[in-house]
Formats: structure tokens, sequence, C-alpha cells
């Protein structure tokens, strides 16, 4: 039985202060189903106070949003998945598409920020999802096909088994476009149907796979409600306490 996930994404929102008045808001909104893990990924300056609050809390955890793809040094301005790890936190969000797009993250560095989680004892939320020319084209199932073997293919079957994917079609972050549940269970069963050629049977009923992408309090119900969608990384709507607690109650 996979475990139900929903991430909160809250980019680069939210001063510290702020920060933990939304967490406060979220533990005082009740009634939250404690079978649901509902991982915060706030800026690297929240985790240490965050993962304090939150960890004799139950069915809650935290997660950094990147992470530098070497162990230490001189990179002025970047933070290790070792520095991560020390602050409490236990996920790490690798290839999310705003970096892929803004900081020019490639396959084969995202694919060294995996390795570098998993040496941690971090677990990755790794990202994909086509662009909607990609779509358009009928190339998305090429697309995500390319990136799992480019990011994740090289894993073991041990380490593969450890992480957690979130597909996110790039033209439904932050649009208020959603996709289908039917474009959204079809993505996920590909990708499924992708790591059982690669990893077998057991390994691919057993990863869990997220749906990211304009997910609200609205849409959460019908798109959690797919045989093959495990929850959400969800952004704008993760900003507010009522909003993430519905979504986190949608299963
Ligand atoms: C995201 O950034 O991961 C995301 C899914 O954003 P939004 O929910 O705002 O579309």
């Amino acid at each position: 039985m996979r475990k139900k996930i929903v991430a909160a994404n809250w980019k680069m929102n939210k001063t510290f202060a702020d920060g933990l008045q939304l967490i406060d808001e979220i533990l005082n909104t009740t009634p939250v189903n404690n079978n649901v893990i509902k991982i915060i990924a706030p800026p690297f300056i929240h985790l240490a106070a965050i993962a304090d609050k939150l960890k004799s809390k139950e069915g809650f955890a935290v997660a950094a949003q990147n992470c530098h793809h070497l162990k230490s040094g001189a990179f002025t301005g970047e933070v290790s998945a070792e520095m991560i790890a020390s602050t409490g936190a236990e996920y790490v969000i690798i290839g999310h598409s705003e970096r892929r797009m803004y900081f020019g993250e490639t396959s084969s560095l995202l694919a060294q920020k995996v390795n570098i989680t998993l040496a941690n004892n971090l677990t990755p939320i790794f990202c994909l999802g086509e662009m909607i020319e990609d779509r358009n084209a009928n190339l998305h199932l090429e697309k995500v096909k390319q990136q799992l073997k480019e990011g994740l293919f090289h894993l073991s079957p041990s380490d593969f088994s450890k992480l957690i994917i979130a597909y996110e079609p790039v033209w439904a972050i932050g649009t208020g476009v959603t996709a289908t549940t039917h474009q959204a269970q079809g993505m996920h069963n590909f990708i499924r149907s992708e790591i059982n050629k690669k990893y077998g049977k057991n390994i691919s009923e057993n990863t869990i796979l997220l749906y990211g992408g304009s997910c609200n309090a609205e849409n959460a119900k019908d798109l959690f409600a797919c045989l093959d969608v495990d929850g959400g990384l969800v952004g704008g709507a993760s900003l507010k306490a009522n909003d993430f607690v519905a979504i986190a109650n949608s299963f």
C-alpha cells in the first residue's frame, strides 16, 4: 500500500515570521488526516525552525526545494544536502521545472543532485513533466520517458525504491489550468509502466507518484481518486492554511 502524500512547495514566498505563522495556522486547522503525510517545503532559511516545530507532529515532514550537487566547498550562496539533513528536513525537491527553466538545470546535473540527496539519507522528490509544445505535438510521453531515463534510471533498484516522483506538466504550474484526471492518470500510468520495464513490478507498484500543477481544494479529490495518483505537489494553494489542509483531506 503506497503512502498518501501532499507536499507544499512555498517557492520564494513567506518571510521567516510569516512562514512560522503559516505553520501554526496549518497545525490549528483541524481535522487533519494523520494517514496523509504532509510535507512542507519552505525556503532554506525556514528549514531548521519548521523542522523543529513539526518534529513531534504526527504526519508532518519538511523538505528543501533544492540542493547543490556537490558535497561542500567554495560555492558561494549554495546549500548542500548534508546541511539540509542537519536541519531535520527529510526530503529534497529536485528538478522542479522552475529550476530547469530559470537556472538551466540539466538532466545530468539533476542526476547528481539525486545521488547526493540519497547519500545523505534524504528522500528526493524528483519533478518531471512536459512543456505545452510537447503535449501539442504528442511528444509528452517521450519527453517524460527521457527525463526519467536521464535523471533517475542510473540508480540501483534499492536507491530507486527510496524516491518519490512528481509529475508536473509545465503548462499546469501556476497557470490555473489543471491536467484533467484522464491526462494525470494517463501519465502516471505511463510512468509506472516505464518503471516496471526498468525495475520490475514490485518497485513500480510501490513508487509514490504525485501530481502537481494548479492542484487546489476543488480539484484535489478527483485527482487523488485516480488509481496511480498518490497525492500532490502543491504550489500556490499551499500558501493558505485552509486550502492546504483541505487538499490534504481530499483523499
Ligand atoms: C509547483 O510549483 O510545484 C506547483 C505545482 O505549483 P502550483 O500548484 O501553483 O501550480
